[in-house]
C-alpha cells in the first residue's frame, strides 16, 4: 500500500513526496482511512511509528476538501502535553500547509500571551497547543470553538497524568460535540483515566492498537549496569561514552539539579553537551532543542520533560542515569532512539536507589534482564532482597542512601528530594497499584 492509495489532495501528496515518504506505516495505514471517514478514533502504537502524520494528513485533507462550519473559528485543534512536543507537531504541520492558503498558530504556555491573542484574532484554521494555555484564551474570549470540526488529542495519557482532565473537558464543552470529530492518539492507551475521558469526548470511536507497549522496541538493544553509587555511575557512563561509537545521546536524570550537575561534568570531560531542564525560559528551551536536533551538541542531559514523543532522528543511545519513577516512562524514554525502524541502544544505570523502579520496569515489560558490566568497573551491588512482608522496606533506602551521597552531590536539597522519590517508589511498588501521585514539578510542562 502507498500513500497515493488514499487519494489525498495533490498538494499533500506533493509534500509527502518532498519529504521522501511514500509507504504508510501500519498505524497510518489503519488510522488514516478511519479519520478520513469522519469517525471518532482512539489509536495507539509504539513511539516512532508515525502517529503525527496519521492525524495531520486527515486533518489537512478535511480542511482542504470540505466547507468550513464557521468562517472565524479554528477548524482543527491539536492538543499535546508539552511545549516541545507541540513545537514538533507544529513544525510538521507547517511543512504540510506551506503550499496552501491555510494558516496555523501554536499556542503554548511560557510564550507571550498578548502576541497569542493577536495571532488568534487573525482566525487561523489550525491551532496546535497545550491545554493550559488554550483554556486561558478560551476563558478570556480570545478563542471560540463553536465551529471546531476536528479535535485531536496526542499523547492523551500523558496529558491526563499531568492533570489536564479539567482543561480537556472545558475545551470539549466549548465545541459542538455533535458536529465535531475527535481523534485520540498515544503510545499507551491502556490507562483508566484515558478510558474515562474517551467515554466523555468520543462518540462510538473506532479502536486501533498496534503492538502492545511491552512487546515493542525490538530495534533497541537494552543493557543494564548495576552501580554502587553516584561516582560509580559517572565512571561507567564516562567509559561507555568514550569507548562506544554513538551518534547523538540523550541522558535522563531524576531531578533538574542532577541534570545541571551531570551536564557540567560531561562538558568538563570534553563531551559537547547541552542541558534541558523544566525551569528554563521557553525561548531558551526552544534554542536548546533546535541546536541539539541540528546536531550541534552530541549529548543532551534532561529530566522526563523531553521523553515523550520528541522525534530526534540522530539519537542512537538513550541513557537512564537514574531509573524513571513510572515503568511506562522507561518505554517512552528509550523510544527516543530506534525511531522509524533505525537501530538504537539503551543503557540503564541501576544503583540501590533505583532498584525498586528497575523491578517495576521488569514487571511492566514482562522481562528479566541480564546485567552487563565493564572491565575494572564491576559493581559490588547485586540488587536488593525483596523486603520481608512486615518490615518497612524504607529501611533499605536508609542503608543505601549514605553510600549514594558520597559522590559529589552538592547540597542537601537534591538528596532530600531523592529520598522522597525513593520512598514514593517503595510505596507504589509495594502496595496494589493505587491512583498515581501527581507528577513532580519537573514533569510539569505547561507552566500555568
Ligand atoms: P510517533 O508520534 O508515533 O512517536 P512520529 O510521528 O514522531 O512518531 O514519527 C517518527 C518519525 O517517522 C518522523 O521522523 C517521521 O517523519 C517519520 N515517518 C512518519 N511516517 C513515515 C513513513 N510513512 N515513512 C517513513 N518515515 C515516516
Ligand atoms: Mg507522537
Amino acid at each position: 500500500m502507498q500513500f497515493t492509495d488514499f487519494s489525498l489532495d495533490k498538494r499533500l501528496q506533493a509534500s509527502l513526496n518532498h519529504m521522501g515518504i511514500s509507504t504508510p506505516t501500519p498505524i497510518q495505514e489503519q488510522a488514516i482511512p478511519v479519520a478520513l471517514s469522519g469517525r471518532d478514533l482512539m489509536a495507539s502504537s509504539k513511539t516512532g511509528s508515525g502517529k503525527t502524520l496519521a492525524f495531520l494528513l486527515p486533518a489537512m485533507q478535511r480542511v482542504i476538501s470540505t466547507k468550513a462550519l464557521s468562517k472565524k473559528d479554528p477548524r482543527v485543534l491539536i492538543l499535546l502535553p508539552t511545549r516541545e512536543l507541540a513545537h514538533q507537531v507544529y513544525s510538521q504541520l507547517r511543512l504540510l500547509i506551506a503550499n496552501t492558503q491555510y494558516r496555523a498558530v501554536s499556542i503554548l504556555g511560557g510564550e507571550n500571551f498578548n502576541d497569542q491573542a493577536k495571532a488568534l484574532a487573525k482566525d487561523p484554521h489550525f491551532i496546535v497547543g497545550t491545554p493550559g494555555r488554550i483554556t486561558d484564551h478560551l476563558f478570556q474570549h480570545h478563542l471560540y470553538l463553536n465551529g471546531l470540526e476536528l479535535l485531536i488529542l496526542d499523547e492523551a495519557d500523558r496529558m491526563l497524568d499531568l492533570g489536564f482532565a479539567p482543561q480537556l473537558k472545558a475545551i470539549h464543552e466549548a465545541a459542538d460535540h455533535r458536529r465535531r470529530q475527535t481523534l485520540m492518539f498515544s503510545a499507551t492507551l491502556d490507562h483508566d483515566e484515558v478510558n474515562d475521558i474517551a467515554a466523555q469526548l468520543l462518540k462510538q470511536p473506532e479502536h486501533i492498537a498496534i503492538g502492545a507497549s511491552h512487546t515493542e522496541h525490538a530495534d533497541i538493544t537494552q543493557r543494564i549496569f548495576l552501580c554502587d553509587n553516584l561516582t560509580h555511575k559517572e565512571a561507567i557512563l564516562q567509559q561507555l561514552l568514550q569507548t562506544e561509537q554513538h551518534k547523538q545521546v540523550i541522558i535522563f536524570t531524576a531531578t533538574r539539579g542532577d541534570t545541571d550537575r551531570l551536564a557540567t561534568l560531561l562538558a568538563e570531560q570534553g563531551f559537547s553537551t547541552a542541558a534541558l531542564s523544566g525551569e528554563l525560559k521557553q525561548s531558551a528551551r526552544n534554542q536548546i532543542m533546535d541546536s541539539f536536533s541540528r546536531g550541534q551538541q552530541q549529548i543532551l542531559v534532561t529530566t522526563d520533560v523531553a521523553s515523550r514523543g520528541l522525534d530526534l532522528v540522530n539519537v542512537s543511545l538513550v541513557v537512564n542515569f537514574d531509573m524513571p519513577k513510572y515503568a511506562e516512562e522507561y518505554v517512552h524514554r528509550i523510544g527516543r532512539t530506534g525511531r522509524a525502524g533505525a537501530k538504537g541502544d539503551a543503557i540503564s544505570l541501576v544503583g540501590p536507589k533505583d532498584w525498586v523502579n528497575f523491578k517495576k520496569v521488569q514487571v511492566f515489560l514482562r522481562k528479566t534482564f541480564e546485567f552487563s558490566a565493564l572491565e575494572g568497573l564491576a559493581p559490588k551491588f547485586s540488587g536488593l532482597k525483596d523486603a520481608p512482608k512486615k518490615k518497612s522496606p524504607v529501611k533499605h533506602s536508609n542503608k543505601a542512601a549514605p553510600q549514594q551521597r558520597q559522590g559529589k552531590r552538592p547540597t542537601a536539597k537534591p538528596a532530600a528530594k531523592r529520598d522522597k522519590r525513593f520512598i514514593t517508589g517503595v510505596d507504589v511498588g509495594d502496595a496494589p497499584m493505587r491512583k498515581k501521585p501527581k507528577p513532580a514539578v519537573d514533569f510539569m510542562d505547561d507552566d500555568e
